[in-house]
């Protein structure tokens, strides 16, 4: 299913994170301590339109973030 920008109605574009450590993510638990610690990555989607950016977690990242107790 293709992601649409909320801003426009343009065809969101998947792009990857560049930072320091390449990755984020989420989780329900509020840890601050993140070496060994379960997250769900965060994908990116830019609006080429716009530049709009929405992060979403791909189907078996949210399977993940579903599953957290
Ligand atoms: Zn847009």
């Amino acid at each position: 299913m293709d992601k649409v920008c909320g801003k426009c109605n343009t065809k969101l574009i998947k792009a990857h994170i560049k930072g320091l450590h390449g990755e984020f993510g989420v989780s329900k638990k509020s840890s601050g301590i993140f070496v060994g610690f379960s997250y769900s990555k965060a994908s990116p989607y830019v609006c080429p339109n716009c530049g709009y950016v929405e992060f979403y977690l791909e189907e078996k990242e949210l399977e993940k973030f579903n599953n957290e107790q």
